[in-house]
């Protein structure tokens, strides 16, 4: 099972740039920029803005060229704005691909590096081990029980075995080694290797997400009632005796206005903003539609080893037939000792860590540096078996260089054990095995007696019980090869210490306060799970047995509601998928952390997969959908608070930009009842739209997370935008805007005053009051762009007032100091209404059908 030839040692930097340079970078299909012109044209054909294109002609032609300086205006800067946006949004998302960027291990300058795999170039030698993707097509030169997935290229489902040995064996890029060990030289890289001759098939268009979509279905309803009242206005207009121009020209501008063309672009920034904020916090975000989801996730399934728990591992107890021992000391240095009860016990004792010292991947290096730090590589299982080995007084190295491994049958998280055969110069053949209680006290690999295995799996279920991950050990000379896992000898028991984190009770402490269910996946014992669910405070101590499953119970039936349960133990890859999709069959939106090289399906069946930055396997990270920058649990709570808040600032957007259009069209329709004839020029309420939704409207996205927003259960991701009372709220706060604008204009008529520029201003003021109204907490250092966008939005319009060049564009006149001022408190009555009416709409109350039984859920 192991090929080997002499091991190259790798390119030096300075080759590798020279054929960095000349076979480029090793990326395949990375879709080509979008050129600003084709941006330009594509928000040019815009048909609202075809429209103005055509108002700006029609006005041109009829000499009205202070309307049609107006309207160019606004395209203008329509289109600038559009296009910022665009662009804004897209640098985000590109930034997000490279945080999250394949990464590969190489030989370079003689030494070990991790590079992105961007950088391969022909002739590098890569490392690859479990859980990696092949980041460019390579010739294995050496290998150790190598399996590899290729069904992202052959679609063939079964892993294939490679051999270096094998001439032929050839490594593709893009297929994943869901097994063993190779190290192979880069044949072909980027486009001229497998994968990138079938990129081209592989890039679909970034799709929409489902709120963006919903939104563009809401804008073409809207956009449809707004056009209709435009029509009535100008019917209504031409009625009255108004010039046919002067009101084609005026409803034009209203549609306009009121139409919230900028919605698609206002929410794809917002969600690229939440996702630019998510990664400000650890958290990558993989696909822009996650930024939507993690905020309504309702179920979190987490693992254990390294997310609740350290992932730090040490050896506290041994046990063997006719003996115990403790070891003393911590888990990541060599300082302790082994204390045997009775002293006799202690050759078996150390010869059970000798054992599980050979048979053991990882290694432990003395420190280099004056802090006395000891190095531990390797997985934190088999670090911790060498620590208790040196503190024991055996020499790892020495002993794999008296008895190095010949062959091996390496761990796999199905099998759950692992055995070395090791000979010592001429001597008979040693078999090391450890493994998982079950998988080795089998009468199938024990040559023991029924008694021993019996007291063997009491003594494992006791140190399980205490929260310990308990492996046994048992080894075999041979003078001959046979087979390995059979007729082996008993060694005994080693129970490890892996102690929640400090900060994971609180983690989902918080979790079940945001309305968000925890559930422990692990392929651990029951009763470690337990435990250890126990001290995070997962499970109290009322919950059932049935709140506890192990994957044998699943297999035989014995569960037949899983999400019943929150503990599941002995898990393994296939069974979560089964779990996460009985959570979604019940409407809920999953969120499933994984780390290993089989978790990829179910990472990808659920709505949201978790894996981790630093601990997690490249196929883990590729497949996941947020990556944790910094492995803790408490950042992916910090994701869904952001989620929350992005959610939140589009439905405040939408109430704020809806209102003002509502707003808009009243003032226009009911103005001429009221003898205000024409109650705004075109110029005045594109002018009024450019300081809305422009300015402002961009500065509510960046409003802080409300403190309810982890206080309440998520929504349900089937709700519509405008539910839960939005859309009474934009009703009701745009017909406060219309009545107290139009009182204005009313009174400022009666006393002689210029009416239709009190009636301009006090319009303005009034949405800005609104948009100030709808802030959380109104005095805060959070989010200054709101305040300074309103600040800046009142000067433009008192600029419009006072600027003679905007005067003659406008057809606006200056106004005195009362009439400032009864447009300033338009602006403090549609304050107080969004103060009192609209503010309360925008966090959502929450999902109406929670799921999952009541039990463990509400905390
Ligand atoms: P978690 O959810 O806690 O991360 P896991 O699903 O990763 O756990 P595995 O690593 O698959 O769990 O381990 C399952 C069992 O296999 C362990 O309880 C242990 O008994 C055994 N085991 C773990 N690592 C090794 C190893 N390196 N060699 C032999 N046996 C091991």
């Amino acid at each position: 099972m192991t090929g080997t030839a002499t091991r190259p040692t790798g390119l030096t930097a300075a080759e590798a740039a020279r054929l960095l340079a000349e076979h480029g970078p090793n990326r395949v299909g990375s879709a080509p920029r979008t050129p600003i012109r084709s941006r330009v044209a594509a928000q040019l054909r815009d048909p609202l803005v075809l429209v103005l294109l055509a108002a700006v002609v029609l006005t041109v032609v009829t000499g009205d060229h202070a309307d049609a300086i107006v309207i160019g205006l606004v395209v203008v800067v329509n289109t600038a704005v559009g296009v910022a946006q665009e662009v804004r949004a897209d640098t985000a998302v590109a930034a997000l691909s490279t945080l999250s960027a394949p990464a590969a291990r190489v030989l370079r300058d003689g030494g070990e590096r991790e590079l992105p795999s961007a950088e391969l170039v022909p002739g590098d030698v890569l490392l690859l081990s479990e859980g990696d993707i092949v980041p460019a097509d390579a010739a294995p030169v050496e290998s150790t029980a190598l399996l590899v997935d290729e069904s992202m290229l052959t679609g063939e489902s079964v892993p294939v075995e490679k051999d270096a040995a094998v001439p032929s064996a050839r490594l593709a890029a893009g297929t994943v080694v869901v097994r063993g060990r190779a190290v192979a030289v880069v044949t072909a890289t980027g486009q001229d290797s497998a994968l990138g001759r079938i990129a081209a098939s592989l890039h679909p268009r970034p799709r929409l997400t489902p709120l963006q979509q919903r939104l563009a279905g809401l804008g073409r309803v809207l956009a449809l009632v707004t056009v209709v009242l435009c029509l009535v206005v100008f019917v209504l207009g031409l009625a009255r005796g108004q010039a046919l121009e002067a009101m084609a020209v005026t409803a034009i501008s209203l549609a306009v206005a009121a139409v919230p063309e900028s919605l698609p672009a206002v929410v794809t920034l917002a969600l690229a903003i939440g996702a630019r904020r998510m990664a400000a916090r650890r958290a990558i975000v993989r696909r822009l539609p996650a930024v939507e989801t993690l905020g309504s996730v309702t179920l979190l399934a987490t693992d254990k080893t390294g997310t609740l728990t350290e992932g730090r591992m040490t050896l506290e107890r041994l046990w063997g037939p006719g003996w115990e021992a403790t070891v003393t000391g911590p888990g990541d240095r060599p300082e302790g000792e082994l204390l045997v009860e009775p002293a006799a016990g202690r050759a078996a004792a150390v010869a059970l860590l000798r054992t599980a010292a050979l048979c053991n991947d990882a290694s432990l290096r003395p420190p280099v540096a004056a802090d006395g730090r000891w190095t531990l590589l390797g997985d934190p299982t088999e670090a911790a078996l060498l620590v208790a080995a040196v503190k024991a007084g055996l020499d790892p190295a020495g002993l794999a260089r008296h008895s190095p491994r010949v062959s091996e049958e390496p761990f796999d998280s199905l099998r759950k054990r692992m055995a070395t055969v090791h000979r010592a110069g001429s001597g008979p053949l040693e078999i090391c095995l450890k493994g998982a209680p079950e998988a080795v006290l089998d009468p199938a690999v024990l040559d023991a007696s029924p008694e021993l295995l019996a007291s063997a799996s009491q003594q494992a279920a006791r140190l399980a019980a205490r929260g310990y991950r308990v492996l046994a050990v048992a080894s075999a000379l041979r003078d001959a090869p046979g087979p390995t896992e059979s007729g082996l000898r008993l060694l005994g028991l080693v129970g490890l210490a892996d102690p929640p984190k400090p900060a994971a009770a609180a983690t989902l402490a918080a979790c079940r306060r945001a309305g968000i269910t925890p559930v422990l996946i692990t392929g651990d014992h029951p009763a470690t799970a337990r435990a250890i669910a126990r001290r995070v405070g997962l499970l109290d101590h009322a919950d059932r047995a049935a709140a506890v499953a192990a994957g044998g119970d699943r297999a035989a039936g014995a569960v037949p509601d899983l999400t019943a349960v929150r503990v599941f133990a002995r898990t393994d890859p296939q069974q979560k998928l089964d779990i996460v999709r009985a959570w979604q069959a019940r409407g809920a939106v999953t969120a499933m952390t994984g780390d290993g090289v089989n978790d990829g399906p179910a990472l990808q069946q659920a709505d949201i997969g978790v894996a981790m930055g630093r601990r997690g396997t490249e196929v883990a990270r590729q497949a996941a959908d947020l990556v944790l920058a910094d492995d803790e649990l408490a950042t992916l709570v910090a994701a869904v608070e952001e989620g929350r808040r992005v959610y939140d600032n589009i439905r405040r957007f939408l109430l704020y930009a809806l209102a003002g259009g509502v707003a808009e069209i009243l003032v226009m329709l009911l103005g001429p009842l009221l003898g205000l004839a024409l109650p705004l020029r075109a110029g005045q309420i594109l002018w009024i739209n450019l300081l809305t939704h422009g300015l402002t409207g961009v500065a509510v996205g960046a409003e802080p997370v409300s403190e309810q927003a982890m206080r309440r259960p998520p929504r349900s991701p089937r709700e519509h935008v405008l539910a839960g009372g939005l859309w009474q709220g934009v009703l009701g706060l745009g017909a406060v805007v219309t009545a107290v604008s139009l009182a204005t204009a009313v009174w400022a008529r009666a006393a002689g005053a210029p009416w239709q520029s009190v009636l301009f201003l006090a319009l303005l003021a009034a949405q800005l009051g609104v948009v100030l109204g709808l802030r959380e907490r109104l005095v805060t250092s959070a989010n200054p762009f709101l305040p300074l966008a309103v600040a800046g939005s009142a000067g433009l319009a008192l600029a419009a007032l006072y600027l003679p060049v905007l005067q003659d564009v406008l057809l606006t006149e200056p106004l005195a100091l009362p009439e400032i001022g009864a447009a300033a408190l338009a602006g403090v009555v549609g304050f107080t209404a969004a103060r009192v009416g609209g503010r309360g709409r925008i966090l959502p109350a929450g999902r109406s059908d929670r799921v999952g039984p009541p039990r463990g859920a509400g905390g």
